[in-house]
């Protein structure tokens, strides 16, 4: 790579003059970051999602995007070449009917007449006579409620939808006044202006009713391209004033999906609504018709469900007399004596306990409690056990004889545990909820590594008991959930992935058989075939989607391809000779759309964002497949930059994009699918959390069709521990108007499973090192490893003989046994070919890298203390006027990452110089092999990695540069997995006939009250 200094050319500034010269000499210490540390990726750390770019330049890449028409009209808009299912965009179309809506003359004046009712303060005459009341029941049944009044000789009547000037969502600011003429406020629409409510109940006692918010679509995520007529219903109610009414809305709820046809002008002045939103979440979901807002005495639900929810949190005693029972109910669970408890902790993980202990006395507020604690069993502590291997050790604890006292804002939440024993299913058991657990020892600590306190087997000496009430009914939905997996096994849900890459996504949801990867899309070949090889029964077109998308819409799924695409074939030649590609699945074949389609532009590390680059708009690509196929769920997966892509945006010079819709892409997604009769939400999730080795923050968004359950973003399940402030808030996606959305909260100390680290994650893969090409520095000058080392394998690593190189068969895949579930769950099968290899580099590259020294956080400044600045000789290394330079010479490249470290985000790029690459192994003189790669990502070991080449050349050269971009690209194994089982929780549920809004979370609480606080503030 880099041309060794020549005497020709005048002499350059050479690694040894920076050393003396630059500062990092002197703040650099090699085991300053030796401690564990979660590894911070300043964004992301290369540019990601090179899917197509580094794809031989198919023609079909350039093909246009094609679109369904629905999509097409939303997008018309934004996107000037979309090709539409078959035939091309009309010219000179003109946007739709809502687009020309807000300039309407007959819609402009009815916004005038609201706001001249508003600005006339004249005080609306309140008529009572006639009107009936109604005695509410309970704590207010002194109160007349009443169904009806007359305002201005206009009946208000319960079950109204009325509409109000808008007021201050800020509390304690004043609202802006609204305007006078609506001519000064050009664009301006109801949503700016006013507020919707549906009357439950009219109050005589102080002229107000109560009424239940809607929220207009331009105050929600879809923001500016929310359909103008559309509103939500929300779970917010208030007590208004009557004399804040301006009008009646003639509002009418729509089936989800349906859209308001309208007939005549005076329908510009109309509203729709089919869902409802969730503000804090930025989710659209069903409206619940089995549970309504006010009950027979008009006595307002939704209060009730909030009051029960606003009181801090308090004890309440339970005495259950028939079974025995006693404890106390909080955060909406009940827990009793012997309980099963999980408590916040300092140190990453939930400490975990049972209570033995209630609190005394009359509680309000804070309470305390007694629990005996459990110490976790980990599988090093566990390695002389007869089964050798302990499946299941981040669920395993050992009783302890430590009690504690646990004052109840602790309390994270309830678990179970099981005393191992020989009848247990105890995969069942631990696979069924992460707040499982069992034990079969004991120890009087839970420092168990002294050994004062030895681990013995668990025996009745030890008192255990446990309340067998709970106990059973969590065993019994155990089972339940297990029957319900077993019988969706015999007809899984189909999944379609128009963008499968290798497959992983779709793959990894398959792990309990609920899922099935019918059918997959993939342009690039290499990508392909490892679907082929790892899921043969899945269908897979080796084609542009775009191509698809309109032989599907054309000849109708489900039909051979004819017409001008009957020479469509596989890209892949070695497919061509089976014939035409098979037929496109109908809509009644696949029930699930999952995709993380192609985003190179929006990755943020891309310098060259273009506004218009046809690569931006396969995400249409994909909803349009949702719009043909309508299956029962949808999963999008994206990197961050996704959120920051604009629509209509310009170019503005080389590098930068200007103005358009700010996160205009995730809106017109939601948009969509809203308007398709979906309900969604979407949020970044830390794949950490899940358990994957890996600090990666990814977008996701879930849909499920009208009448389904819309499932939610799993809770995480493994310790992840961030480091400051930016990365605990690495997760929030702000919108300018509906605010900041953030699906779930990073929080330590409440996990219930320790997290992986890169140890966990590949120590029992076989260690090898590069051999040392010793051309720059002789076998004399450079020092040897130490003699503990000696052993390692050594392989030749050079780029000119060779593309990769690893430990021959002979030596095995493996070092030695699993020593963590995680690497259990890897190698749950056999694998054929393990891919325990690397790329190949250069002589000068390999002889730096086999120069780094082994101490965790080493990287190239290594060389420089080690005094061997000769092989630094590379631009950007020394050059003091490099980009390198000026960012103060970077930790990262030749990096090599601590083994109690989580690995940096996966990305495609995987060469020591990359930036910010810290990709050499932890342990070994060397980079980072494909399969501790696909280990990062939680591939199991059995995963193939297929690529190109041509079958004639040898093993020695693969195509490692496309498995590198297979692992990079794949979303985590254990991230799948867990929405997976999100998704079957749901089913479940939905089977079970459970209410449809779940009760708003505690945190909520702050949120509501400011709210509608500052809504009374009328
Ligand atoms: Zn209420
Ligand atoms: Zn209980």
């Amino acid at each position: 790579m880099a041309a060794p200094s020549n005497s020709r050319f005048p002499k350059r500034t050479t690694a040894a003059d920076l050393f003396e010269a630059h500062p990092f000499a002197k703040v650099y210490t090699p085991d300053e970051d030796a401690k564990p540390q979660i590894p911070e990726p300043e964004d992301e750390p290369a540019p990601d999602y090179p899917r197509l770019d580094e794809v031989p330049l198919h023609n079909d890449h350039l093909n246009p995007t094609c679109v369904t028409p629905f999509i097409a009209e939303l997008a018309a808009p934004y996107f000037a070449d979309l090709e539409v299912a078959g035939m091309r965009l009309p010219k000179g179309l003109d946007g739709p009917y809502e687009r020309k809506l807000l300039h309407s003359p007959v819609y402009k004046h009815f916004l005038q007449d609201l706001l001249d009712a508003h600005h006339r303060y004249k005080l609306s005459t309140v008529d009572w006579k006639n009107c009936v009341a109604v005695r509410a029941s309970g704590r207010r049944s002194r109160q007349e409620l009443y169904k009806q009044v007359k305002i201005e000789d206009k009946m208000v009547q319960v079950g109204d939808i009325v509409i109000i000037a808008r007021g201050s969502s800020i509390p304690n600011t004043p609202a802006a006044p609204l305007p006078k003429n609506i001519k000064d406020h050009p664009g301006a629409h109801a949503g700016n202006l006013f507020w919707f409510a549906k009357v439950l109940s009219i109050r005589r006692e102080d002229n107000t009713f109560h009424g239940q918010w809607f929220e207009h679509g331009s105050q929600t995520v879809l923001e500016e391209l929310a359909h103008p007529q559309e509103l939500f219903l929300t779970n917010l109610c208030d007590d208004i004033k009557l004399s804040a009414i301006l009008s009646h809305c003639i509002c009418r709820r729509l089936p989800p999906g349906e859209r308001p046809r309208p007939q005549k002008v005076e329908d510009e002045t109309k509203f729709f609504y089919s869902l409802m939103y969730d503000r804090k979440y930025g989710a659209f979901m069903d409206i619940d018709d089995k549970q309504s807002s006010v009950d027979e005495f008009l006595t307002c639900t939704l209060c009730k469900a909030r009051n029960a929810e606003k009181s801090k949190p308090e004890l309440i005693r339970i005495r259950d007399r028939r079974r025995l029972l006693e404890g106390f109910s909080y955060l909406g669970e009940d827990f009793h004596y012997a309980d099963g408890v999980m408590i916040s902790s300092e140190t990453g993980l939930c400490l975990i306990g049972q209570i033995l202990g209630l609190p005394k006395g009359r509680c309000t507020g804070d309470f305390w409690i007694t629990v005996r604690l459990f110490g976790r069993m980990t599988k090093r502590m566990d390695l002389d056990r007869a089964d050798g291997v302990g499946l299941y050790e981040d669920r395993r604890l050992f009783l302890s004889d430590v009690y504690l006292d646990v004052c109840s804002t602790e309390i994270v939440g309830k678990c179970y545990i099981l005393p191992e024993s020989p009848e247990m299913q105890l995969k069942t058991w631990v696979q069924s909820s992460p707040t499982h657990f069992y034990f079969s020892h004991f120890s009087k600590t839970l420092e168990y590594k002294n050994g004062s306190s030895p681990l013995i087997p668990h025996s009745d000496d030890h008192e255990f008991i446990l309340c067998g009430y709970c106990m059973e009914r969590e065993q019994t939905h155990a089972g339940e959930l297990k029957n319900f997996i077993d019988r969706l096994s015999e007809e899984p849900l189909r999944v379609f992935d128009p963008f499968a890459g290798v497959g992983a996504f779709a793959l990894s949801m398959c792990g309990n058989g609920s899922f099935k990867f019918t059918h997959a899309c993939e342009i690039d070949v290499s990508a392909a075939r490892t679907i082929k090889k790892n899921s043969p029964d899945t269908v897979v077109y080796n084609q542009c989607s775009n191509l698809l998308l309109k032989a599907a819409t054309l000849n109708g799924p489900g039909k051979h391809l004819t017409g001008d695409l009957e020479d469509l074939e596989s890209l892949d030649p070695s497919l061509r000779e089976e014939g035409p590609l098979p037929p496109l699945p109908t809509p009644d074949q696949i029930d699930c759309i999952v995709s993380g389609f192609p985003c190179q532009p929006h990755s943020s590390m891309n310098m060259y964002a273009k506004s218009r680059d046809r690569q931006n708009e396969l995400f249409l690509n994909t909803i349009s497949w949702v719009d043909l196929m309508k299956p029962k769920y949808c999963i999008f997966e994206n990197v961050k930059g996704f959120i920051r892509y604009r629509l209509g945006a310009t170019q503005d010079g080389p590098h930068r994009v200007a103005e358009g819709t700010p996160l205009g892409g995730l809106k017109l997604i939601m948009r969509a699918l809203v308007s398709m009769g979906y309900q969604a939400r979407f949020g970044l999730l830390q794949a950490a959390c899940y358990g994957t080795p890996q600090s990666r923050v990814r977008f996701f968004l879930i849909a499920a069709k009208s009448g389904h359950r819309l499932p939610n973003f799993p809770k995480p399940t493994h310790e992840f521990t961030p480091n400051n402030e930016k990365q605990k808030n690495s997760n929030s996606i702000c919108f300018p108007i509906a605010g900041s959305i953030t699906a779930i909260e990073i929080k330590s100390g409440f996990a219930p499973m320790p997290g992986n680290t890169i140890k966990d994650a590949i120590e029992d893969l076989r260690r090898f090192d590069w051999k040392n090409p010793h051309k720059v520095y002789s076998r004399q000058e450079s020092p040897g490893d130490p003699p503990e080392r000696r052993g390692v394998i050594k392989v030749k690593c050079n780029s000119e003989t060779a593309t990769c190189c690893g430990p021959s068969l002979r030596h095995g895949y493996y070092e030695h046994p699993a020593y963590t579930a995680f690497q259990a769950f890897c190698r749950s099968r056999d694998a054929a070919d393990v891919q325990h290899i690397t790329l190949c580099f250069d002589d000068a590259t390999v002889e730096r890298a086999v120069n780094i020294s082994l101490a965790a956080r080493a990287d190239y400044h290594t060389l420089l203390l080690k005094n061997m600045a000769k092989l630094l000789d590379q631009y950007q290394m020394i050059d003091p006027t490099s980009a390198n330079a000026r960012h103060g010479f970077k930790a990262g490249m030749y990096g090599r990452l601590g083994e109690h470290e989580i690995f940096y985000t996966i990305v495609t790029n995987i060469r020591p110089t990359a930036k910010q690459s810290w990709v050499m192994n932890p342990w070994d003189h060397r980079i980072y092999s494909v399969r501790e790669l696909a280990r990062a990502q939680g591939f199991p070991d059995h995963f193939e990695f297929v690529t190109d080449d041509d079958q004639s050349v040898t093993k020695d050269n693969l195509n490692i540069l496309s498995m590198h971009r297979g692992i990079g690209n794949a979303v985590p194994w254990p991230v799948g997995d867990a929405l997976s089982k999100e998704l079957i929780g749901a089913l479940f549920m939905e089977k079970e006939g459970a209410n449809l809004q779940t009760i708003l979370d505690r945190h909520d609480r702050d949120w509501l009250e400011v709210h509608a606080s500052a809504r009374s503030n009328l």
